[in-house]
């Protein structure tokens, strides 16, 4: 009942010219799995071009963070609205983020506010350090950044969000969670903490996603997963043929 959905996060990571050629490639290819919600996050500058190549198709394109204020003067920010004009969704609270600069729950809560306030869906990333892991504070790490994270959002506003749990020690180091551990997260951890903010119908709703490493190769592992939805896949979103077969996998 929830459509999977896969978004490639590229990072900071081509220029408008690769772009367009990475798009290019891998458009046909994505445009063969209408089943699943395919949603691309390049960085900023390639906004723009790259919507255009979208028009007409059922891809989605996303930012990979944005201010939460309006306009201003918030020099080298980018702000809801600039974000919309090309968008229809932004990544939030990404770790990166979070490790080098300065992201807390507060901030990615007004985020969060200021996205759906301009109909953005936000795609709001938690997870654990490997230090948090091994010390046994997972669930008290992942359900505070979810509760903090999503703090007074209604119920009708949560049906639209996305999460994506990334343990921190899985994104990019090749270490990827197993199917059966992440799984575990977001059933005794995520969405029971959403049905708590909420009611339990809608976190039912809420879509989740497993990011951190995954490949052509693992995908099958999370989506066979009954509460996992889909992925957030960094560095294999960056490879043509790999991304489109991620997306096959989610089908
Ligand atoms: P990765 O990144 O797939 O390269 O591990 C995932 C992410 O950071 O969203």
């Amino acid at each position: 009942m929830r459509t999977p959905l896969i978004a490639g996060n590229w990072k900071m990571n081509k220029t408008v010219e690769q772009a367009r050629a990475l798009v290019a490639e891998m458009l046909p290819g994505l445009q063969a799995v209408p089943s699943v919600e395919r949603v691309l996050c390049p960085p900023f500058t390639a906004l723009m071009p790259i919507s255009a190549m979208l028009v007409g198709t059922e891809i989605g394109l996303g930012a990979q963070n944005m201010h939460w204020e309006a306009q201003g003067a918030f020099t080298g920010e980018i702000s809801p609205g600039m974000v919309k004009e090309f968008c229809q969704y932004v990544i939030l609270g990404h770790s990166e983020r979070r490790t080098y600069f300065g992201e807390t729950d507060q901030t990615v809560n007004k985020k969060v506010h200021a996205a759906l306030a301009n109909q953005l869906i936000p795609i709001v990333c938690v997870g654990e350090t490997l230090e948090e892991n091994e010390a046994g504070r997972t669930a008290e790490v992942v359900a505070r950044q979810v509760c903090d994270g999503l703090k007074d959002v209604s119920k009708d506003q949560a049906a639209k969000l996305v999460i994506a749990y990334e343990p921190v020690w899985a994104i990019g180091t090749g270490r990827a969670a197993s199917g059966e551990v992440a799984n575990r997260v977001l059933a005794e951890i995520i969405r029971p903490a959403l049905a708590g903010l909420f009611d339990t119908p809608t976190a039912q709703k809420i879509r989740i996603l497993y990011g951190g490493s995954v490949t052509a190769a693992n995908a099958q592992e999370f989506f066979g997963q009954p509460e996992i939805d889909g992925a957030l896949v960094g560095g294999a979103s960056l490879k043509p043929a790999e991304f489109v077969n991620i997306a096959i996998a989610a089908a």
